[in-house]
């Protein structure tokens, strides 16, 4: 049976293996390694998952779900044609997904995964990611921090021994880490964040470019409006990535608006995202207590980092030029698909050994002078400590005749105790003496799995009371059996058909970004691509498919942009 590595990613998630001495992507239904992180119903109440859901993003948009890696562990529902879900359920159909195209890849049944998460995700996020594991059918019983993947990853294509820079810049969030090689250890020493930070605030500031210059407000658009322009901000983006100059077009009420954008036009759009890069990068350089000099390599991951002008701005920051030896989109799938290899005690990489941090703190409750009913938060393992910490500190009664001392303990960064995330709680009892006379030990334990143990001693007896605490948001096995028998009754779409619903999708899309002409063209080409289908001659489909996919492109592509044939000197 084999264990495979899950990247589940805000936009794409993608799965590997390790296989003939390497990390090996595997790919989906549609040949491709990247499966959108997109879930959604079509009109016969059938599960859609990755690449056709998230064509019908914009045409579908009460029927689709995207990028809700945001709101695992947060409790928040998400509602898709009148049902409600939550993130890790709507994850677990993704994992159910790769999870099959694995099996059809290496032909046996997979019933293990380890799956990467941002390192800053708390604990709730991460049991949340085991419990989309469970409902997908997958053990998980080892989660990896994103960044220790990347650079594991960096390593396979990279013997030196240094300190890194992973810079991840996604769709929403900017993750910076600094990951120390040394030899076969790989360490994380410190990460930082900006979890509102990514491609989406590109695409945002391009659309409202956009609709500046051209006298719109951006606001006032309806929903649909707004969402056209988005993703035409957003393939505008994508192609000054390759292109130096591209043009953005967009019909809005009939009339057609258009705008040419190059690299300064987006450095103009986005200067105030440019602002926010920064902050992050400094938190992480000041944690791990080391200035710019001190890093070797800055390893890009996330599609965002693929922007010229991001990496222009890390070359002028890092003051050197900043190469890309594993592809940023890959990288993280590629670092978890060698920890599959570790974890199988595989003899090309057993000597790897991946050390982890906390990317929280962790501490108890203490006595508050100012205001007893709002106690303090008290740091006993500090974020970004090296896994596995044990540390421990003494606390004393707080009042006279104090029977009991209970301890809390949470993990989070605020001043206040109820302000971070509440863990558990134990407690012990204590003969009645004067405040302060009385006394226990406490020691937190955090290992590599991210399990808890919390040890209690009385002061003076050598009596410990234990507490593990795993996580307390996982569900019980009945409710996971009882959420499976649920998502069970869901249809999901046969397969056989993916390519055929994927083009009905896409040419629907295109449909409705389309002027009146291009309509016309694509309503002819979509009949007759459907009477083809209806024919149910699987050559005859296998054709019209290709031939239906080149016209598509030619409209996704060309059709929209003004300034398609003119050749770059033209221009000038
Ligand atoms: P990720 O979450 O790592 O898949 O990154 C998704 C984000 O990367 C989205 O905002 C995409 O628009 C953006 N992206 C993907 N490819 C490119 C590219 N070639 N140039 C610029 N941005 C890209």
């Amino acid at each position: 049976m084999a264990v495979i590595g899950i990247d589940l990613g805000t936009t794409n998630s993608l799965a590997t293996v390790w296989k003939d001495g390497k990390s090996v992507l595997i790919p989906n239904s549609f040949n491709e390694y990247l499966t959108p992180s997109a879930v959604g119903f079509d009109d016969d109440g059938e599960l859609l998952i990755g690449k056709i859901a998230k064509e019908r993003l914009i045409s579908h948009p009460n029927k689709t779900a995207a990028s809700f890696k945001c709101f695992m562990g947060t409790g928040k529902k998400i509602k898709i044609d009148g049902r409600e879900f939550s993130a890790a359920e709507l994850s677990s159909f993704i994992l159910r997904q790769l999870k099959q195209d694995a099996e059809t890849f290496l032909g046996e049944t997979v019933e293990e995964a380890i799956i990467s998460v941002p390192a800053y995700f708390n604990d709730n996020g991460r049991s949340a990611v085991k419990l989309a594991g469970e409902l997908a059918g997958l053990k998980v019983e080892r989660i990896v921090n994103e960044p220790s993947a990347a650079a594991l990853a960096y390593r396979m294509s990279d013997d030196s021994s240094d300190t890194y820079l992973v810079f991840d810049f996604g769709g929403g969030t900017l993750d910076v880490s600094v990951v120390d090689i040394f030899d076969s250890v790989i360490e994380i020493i410190a990460v930082a964040g900006d979890n509102h930070l990514g491609g989406d605030d590109f695409n945002l500031a391009i659309a409202k470019f956009f609709c500046t210059q051209n006298g719109l407000d951006f606001e006032m658009l309806e929903p649909e409006q707004r969402a056209i322009i988005l993703k035409q901000s957003e393939q505008c983006k994508i192609s000054l990535s390759s292109n130096s100059r591209v043009g953005m077009m967009a019909s809005i009420d009939g009339r057609d608006y258009s705008l040419v954008f190059d690299n300064n036009t987006l450095l103009k759009a986005a200067a105030l995202i440019f602002d926010r890069i920064k902050a992050p990068i400094v938190k992480a350089l000041n944690d791990a207590e080391m200035t710019v000099k001190d890093i070797s390599d800055v390893i890009l991951v996330g599609g965002s980092s693929r922007m010229p002008l991001v990496q222009k701005y890390l070359e002028a920051l890092f003051k050197r030029e900043i190469k890309c030896s594993v592809s940023p989109d890959t990288a993280v799938a590629l670092g978890v698909g060698v920890v599959t290899g570790v974890k199988s005690r595989n003899a090309d990489i057993k000597d790897v050994v991946l050390t982890d941090i906390c990317p929280f703190t962790l501490g108890i409750d203490n006595y508050n002078d100012e205001d007893p009913y709002r106690p303090l938060f008290f740091p006993l393992i500090e974020r970004n400590t090296t896994l596995p910490a044990s540390v421990e500190h003494d606390f004393c009664t707080s009042v006279d005749k104090q029977k009991k001392i209970t301890i809390s303990i949470a993990q989070g960064e605020k001043y206040y105790f109820d302000s971070n995330l509440k863990l558990g709680e134990i407690s012990v009892s204590v003969p009645p003496a004067p405040a302060g006379r009385e006394g226990v030990t406490v020691r937190l334990t955090y290992d590599i799995n991210g399990i808890l143990q919390v040890d209690v001693t009385r002061i003076g007896t050598n009596k410990t009371k234990s507490k593990t605490i795993i996580s307390n948001n996982t569900l019980s096995d009945e409710e996971i059996r009882k959420k499976l028998a649920e998502l069970e009754k869901l249809k999901i779409h046969p397969r056989n058909n993916d390519e055929v619903k994927y083009l009905n999708a896409r040419a629907q899309r295109l449909f409705e970004e389309s002027k009146a002409d291009t309509r016309a063209l694509i309503r002819s080409r979509l009949q007759y691509f459907n009477s083809v289908v209806e024919s149910q001659n699987l050559r005859k489909i296998r054709e019209a498919s290709v031939n239906f996919s080149k016209f598509l492109d030619i409209i996704d592509y060309t059709d929209n942009d003004p300034f398609y044939g003119i050749e770059e000197e033209d221009y000038d």
